[in-house]
């Protein structure tokens, strides 16, 4: 299935545009984040974006409003603290997301993820670690 193309804003219908990620993050910024060289795909009129695969213009989902936006950063870092904790490399982390979730590696990329995939991903992870609590 090919990926939507990203022209028109869902949220408000303005246009997006793809945008080295410096232009969003600042220079200095993006090269921290080790962005320099990323893409970014950024609605005109209200700012809503996502990302795209590593070294790619391809988008890793639909664009983002603020709220998703934060939404996506919350679920990041319990799913790096739940695979750092349980002392696997990020990749194997993946791999147990993909399985678990029931996604092919290549779609699953909390970059791209909706609301319901990330409190997916969220539940997931609290309760894989309730679990070996009990
Ligand atoms: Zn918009």
């Amino acid at each position: 299935m090919p990926l939507k193309v990203l022209k028109i804003c869902r949220y408000c219908g303005g246009v997006i545009r793809l945008v080295p990620a410096a232009a969003i993050y600042g220079t200095a910024a993006a090269k921290r984040l080790e962005l320099e060289q990323e893409w970014i795909y950024q609605c005109q009129n209200c700012n809503a974006r996502v990302g795209c695969h590593k070294g790619t213009t391809r988008p890793l989902g639909d664009v983002a409003n603020e709220s998703l936006r934060l939404k996506r950063i919350e679920t990041h870092r319990v799913f790096d603290s739940f695979w750092r904790s349980r002392r696997m490399t990020r990749s194997q982390g993946y791999r147990w997301l993909s399985a678990q979730m029931g996604l092919s590696k290549r779609r699953t990329h909390i970059g791209g993820f909706e609301m319901d995939q990330c409190q997916q991903v969220i539940d997931l992870c609290t309760n894989f670690n309730e679990e070996e609590a009990a």
